[in-house]
């Protein structure tokens, strides 16, 4: 029988202080060349170890061969000049220079397949391997080309699709997409952020997710949140339209977070990766408040669709208080799932 309430993380770990400085989001590599290279699959293989160790059921790669989460993936494609940067305003939240797409964007050569292929090597759990959304690449770029966000993220709604297909036959069980610009751009997201989703899932049988937050607890962040008062319902100007896709299973923001839990009621029948632990502070979660959070989701989703996992990323967090908060995941989680 199937495990109930199977623990994963939502993407990003903190990396090895060998590998990147630590604690820092963008951390620049500490190696070069093939010396980088390995050193990124023995940090594979620790996140590997820690996480298996943590009790997680649904092992992630942690984000180790990457700089970050959208960054790199764009890196690999064609198309875009990381020489030519402009300032954008990124979610409608913070200025960054970011890169400029100058021609057509392809991707010539797979970005993550070889690493995916390599933690499947490593490992008989489950595997799960995030990618950027397609909304979310476009809203971290300048665009002097296609002249047009909808354009642009179809075009890479299709790239994605690529990549994706590869991950799959490279052994990867859950492909998620990480969306954060689906709570800011809601007209965009009803209009063809959901359709572009569903084109870069086209075709695919292993399992697709959506991974939508509030982000790191990075200041910008933070500070945003302030803005968002007591009841946060930006997931509500989606929710209906992501519970018609064909997307699987929906990463949301649960804990600490004013998320009203009801919301979750509008996609019902969707599986749902539970957020239940808080990226954005030191303090570890006991595992009875991870149980409560879920206790509570459980009132819109069905046991057999809940996934327990963390907010968000934790790159930006100690190994030592990562860690711990991944036990906490696994320890409460087990509380719930003897109550069933
Ligand atoms: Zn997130």
């Amino acid at each position: 029988m199937k495990k109930l309430l199977p623990t994963s993380t939502a993407g990003s770990l903190p990396k090895p202080s060998w590998l990147a400085e630590p604690e820092k989001l963008w951390s620049p590599w500490k190696l070069a060349g093939d010396e980088l290279a390995a050193a990124k699959r023995d940090a594979l293989l620790l996140t590997l170890k820690e996480q298996e160790v943590a009790g997680i059921d649904i092992i992630s790669d942690g984000e180790q061969t990457r700089q970050h989460f959208v960054t790199t993936f764009i890196e690999h494609l064609d198309g875009v000049d990381f020489e030519k940067r402009e300032t954008v305003r990124i979610r409608d939240r913070y200025d960054a220079s970011v890169p400029t797409v100058i021609g057509e964007v392809a991707r010539s050569k797979p970005v993550f397949v070889e690493a995916a292929k390599f933690l499947r090597q490593h490992t008989q759990q489950p595997i799960k391997w995030a990618l950027p959304g397609p909304m979310t690449m476009i809203d971290t770029l300048y665009d002097a080309h296609y002249q047009s966000r909808e354009k642009l993220a179809w075009e890479f709604a299709k790239i994605l699709n690529q990549e994706a297909k590869e991950l799959e036959a490279a052994g990867v069980d859950i492909i998620q997409f990480d969306e954060p610009a689906f709570n800011v751009f809601f007209d965009d997201v009803n209009d063809w952020g959901i359709a572009t989703l569903e084109r870069a899932i086209e075709g695919l049988k292993c399992e697709t997710a959506v991974h939508i937050c509030y982000g790191y607890g990075i200041k910008a962040n933070t500070d945003w949140k302030k803005t968002l008062g007591s009841e946060w319902r930006q997931y509500e100007e989606f929710f209906p339209k992501l519970q018609q896709s064909t997307i699987d299973l929906i990463s949301l923001e649960c804990h600490n977070s004013h998320v009203p839990m009801d919301l979750l009621e509008l996609i019902r029948g969707k599986k749902v990766m539970v957020g239940a632990i808080d990226v954005a502070t030191n303090v570890i979660e006991t595992p009875e408040e991870v149980a409560a959070t879920l206790r509570k989701a459980m009132q819109f989703v069905d046991a057999e669709n809940l996934y327990p996992c963390t907010n968000c990323g934790m790159a930006p967090l100690s190994r030592e208080v990562a860690n711990a908060k991944l036990r906490a995941l696994s320890a409460g989680a087990a509380i719930v799932r003897n109550e069933l």
